[in-house]
């Protein structure tokens, strides 16, 4: 299966009571080959409506933090822990969390990022399986087994909580450093390889360079 594959098969999903009230499943967008990953909670009013995650005031504060260090929506992917928008913006229940999550990890399997950035409580719970509130690990990179999470605050939350956006935005300045040294690991790493004496230099073919879209 593949990532198109794996939205076109969601897209009449009805596993949980969110298919109910829904006005389509907001699967995700961006760069399938991204090195770096945002993940929300749930689609909001407009989100639901256009199909398409962080599309609001809450995007829009994203898109300004991505451009503060650097990164625009193109560079990214981006998706929620549930795709389809709870009744009234209420939390998402354990049990849509539990039966939608299989597809937030098939989309990390496929996309395959070097950074998955969660936005909020339920994104970063969910991937750290932990119930450690955002505000013990935020701004901090957390090593996975094939990625590493770095938790931040909702900009949601930070829209109504002026105190947390000057902290998100703290954040994202750490975000910055975090993608700059994993760029120096990688570019010491490319560089050790192509000196390796195994590797075959006359040979084009068997010299694969490492490449990211990001880095
Ligand atoms: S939230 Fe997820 S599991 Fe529930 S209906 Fe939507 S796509 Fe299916």
């Amino acid at each position: 299966m593949t990532l198109d594959e794996l939205q076109a098969s969601l897209l009449d999903c009805q596993r949980c009571r969110l298919a109910s009230g829904r006005t389509q499943v907001v699967f995700g967008v961006g760069n399938p080959h991204a090195s770096i990953m945002f993940v929300g909670e749930a689609p909001g009013f407009y989100e639901d409506k256009q199909g398409e995650p962080f599309v609001g005031a809450a995007g829009k504060l994203l898109n300004e933090l991505l451009g503060s260090i650097g990164l625009a929506r193109p560079d990214i992917y981006i998706a929620n822990v549930v795709k389809c928008r709870p009744p009234n913006n209420r939390d998402p229940q354990p049990e849509e969390v539990n039966t939608c999550k299989p597809f937030l990890l098939d989309q990390i399997q496929f996309i395959k990022p070097q950074l998955v950035c969660t936005l909020g409580n339920f994104a970063t719970q969910t991937l750290l399986s932990t119930k450690v509130g955002i505000s013990k690990v935020r701004g901090r990179a957390i090593p996975q087994s094939d990625f590493v999470v770095f938790p931040l605050f909702h900009p949601a939350a930070a829209l109504h909580q002026g105190n947390l956006k000057s902290l998100l935005v703290e954040d994202f300045q750490k975000l910055k450093d975090v993608l700059k040294n994993m760029k120096q690991k990688l570019t010491d790493s490319s560089l050790s390889e192509s000196s390796s004496p195994t590797q075959d230099q006359s040979d084009p073919e068997a010299i694969q360079p490492i490449q990211m879209n990001l880095f």
